[in-house]
């Protein structure tokens, strides 16, 4: 019961790392063409723009936009700040309800990205990250809300996974979101530019999309009473900054269309010339960009364990798997990922993806004999050859003893690994078989860290409740 016991499973899990999970290829359904046609709802004059042809559905763009989001969050270092995150949400919300969704409820999502660099994306589905660096750089409100009224556009017209589309039928068959993230070693090997570098395909617009995000832009901002010259002003400064110097991710991803002032003057001409009391800035807007040039500036690369985290709190949540539940303290966050998730302090994973504090729970479907007694043992050591695999400084530390895990059989194992956070960590593993497959519960801190984080793995073990 070794060899193909974990067959279908490629080594994943590295010990201290979060994995991507395996982005299926899509089994989608060719979308209604009615979708696509643009509805003619606002005025006659302004430019009806029509979404690019599209194979995925709506459904689609907000599961790979929700998938890609959470890998974004463990790469980048985000601003921390509620305020500027709150701020960006109410502008963001203001001008996504001007926008045509068709009838598609996007769960927009808005958060501040602690990085100097000049960018702003949104991933489909409405996942919107601004760079402090674009908040810095607006001169007022009018040019912020006209960038993200430019990303909010792309969500709208469904650019990203218009490209997929293209990107799909080039390939033909292979599918681009299974090998995106590629790689059996998951998410061990991501880094922030791989991750940006794995959205890409989803980021990456063509001048045809750049120009309807602006022309669908710059009517979002008239009809939220923003100076629509906002659009125009941004990118002009956009490129004028960056004279001479290499160019920002953000104009690599939405490369200049040629003639963008006079498009988007065109477009304001057709809705009437701008308002005369039309807004361009706000007390708030500055007060919010005073805070954001107050933050501390992370270096780009620095890994984000800078500190210990925050002790573990003792009061517990509880999350709910299809195999298991689970209850983790309330000052850890959650993260899911394919059959993997990983409930860490904030801070606690490294740019590298390897986690340095917390627990990763894996559920992996196994070939099992019925008729073998060691079972679990085998396909324990198995799963822990796997691990070896993609962490080939992990060694067991003391051999698998048997344990209970909500009264069924289970196995505990010790081992050590290099830990991200400098030195060696201790991975307490427990094993458990269930009809969907090996259960293991992973706790991971460093060694001289373990002693602290041992009551509270306890604890969250025996909360554990297995569906049976
Ligand atoms: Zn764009």
């Amino acid at each position: 019961m070794t060899g193909n016991a974990l067959s279908g499973n490629p080594p994943q899990a590295r010990v201290h790392s979060v994995r991507t999970g395996r982005h299926t290829l899509i089994r989608f359904a060719v979308i209604s063409l009615l979708t696509l046609m643009a509805v003619p709802e606002l005025s006659a004059q302004r430019s009806q723009l029509k979404p690019p042809w599209n194979m995925y559905s709506p459904q689609k763009d907000v599961q790979l936009g929700k998938q890609n989001a959470e890998l974004l969050k463990r790469h980048v270092i985000l601003c921390n700040a509620p305020k500027v995150d709150a701020y960006l949400t109410q502008l963001g919300l203001r001008l996504a309800a001007k926008l045509p969704t068709r009838g598609i409820q996007y769960p927009w999502e808005f958060h501040c990205i602690n990085s100097k660099e000049i960018n702003a994306f949104a991933l489909p589905g409405g996942f919107v990250f601004v760079n402090r660096g674009a908040i810095e750089v607006s001169d007022n409100e009018a040019q912020l809300a006209a960038v993200m009224a430019h990303e909010l556009s792309h969500v709208a017209l469904r650019h990203g996974t218009a490209q997929a589309s293209k990107a799909q039928l080039a390939q033909g068959a292979a599918g681009i979101f299974g090998g995106l993230f590629g790689g059996s070693t998951g998410g061990a090997l991501l880094t922030q530019g791989v991750a940006l570098g794995a959205g890409g395909v989803l980021l990456h617009y063509s001048r045809t999309d750049e120009t309807q995000a602006d022309v669908l832009g710059t009517q979002a901002l008239y009809d939220t009473g923003y100076d629509p010259r906002a659009m125009a002003q941004f990118f002009e400064k956009l490129e004028g900054e960056t004279k001479g110097k290499n160019p920002p991710q953000f104009l690599s991803d939405h490369p200049n269309p040629g003639n963008r002032v006079e498009r988007v003057d065109e477009e304001i001409d057709k809705l009437g010339g701008p308002p005369p009391d039309a807004k361009r800035d706000s007390s708030e807007f500055e007060a919010i960009k005073r805070e954001v040039m107050a933050l501390p500036v992370v270096k780009n690369g620095a890994p984000p364990i800078a500190a210990v985290p925050q002790p573990p709190s003792a009061n517990f949540v509880e999350y709910e798997a299809t195999a298991y539940r689970v209850k983790y303290p309330d000052n850890w966050k959650k993260y899911e990922e394919g059959g993997s998730t990983t409930f860490a302090p904030d801070g606690a994973i490294a740019q590298s993806g390897a986690l340095a504090y917390g627990m990763i729970v894996n559920v992996n479907q196994v070939k099992l004999d019925p008729n073998d007694p060691s079972a679990l043992e085998n396909v324990t050591q198995q799963f822990i050859q796997d691990l070896r695999k993609a962490n080939p400084g992990l060694r067991v530390a003391r051999n698998s003893g048997r344990v209970k895990l909500n009264g069924e059989p289970g196995l505990s194992t010790y081992l050590t690994n290099d830990s991200p956070a400098g030195g060696q960590e201790t991975d307490w593993l427990i094993t458990v078989l269930q009809p969907q497959g090996l259960v293991a519960f992973l706790c991971v801190a460093p060694q001289a860290a373990f002693s602290n984080y041992e009551k509270t793995f306890a604890s969250m073990l025996d909360t554990v409740r297995l569906a049976k």
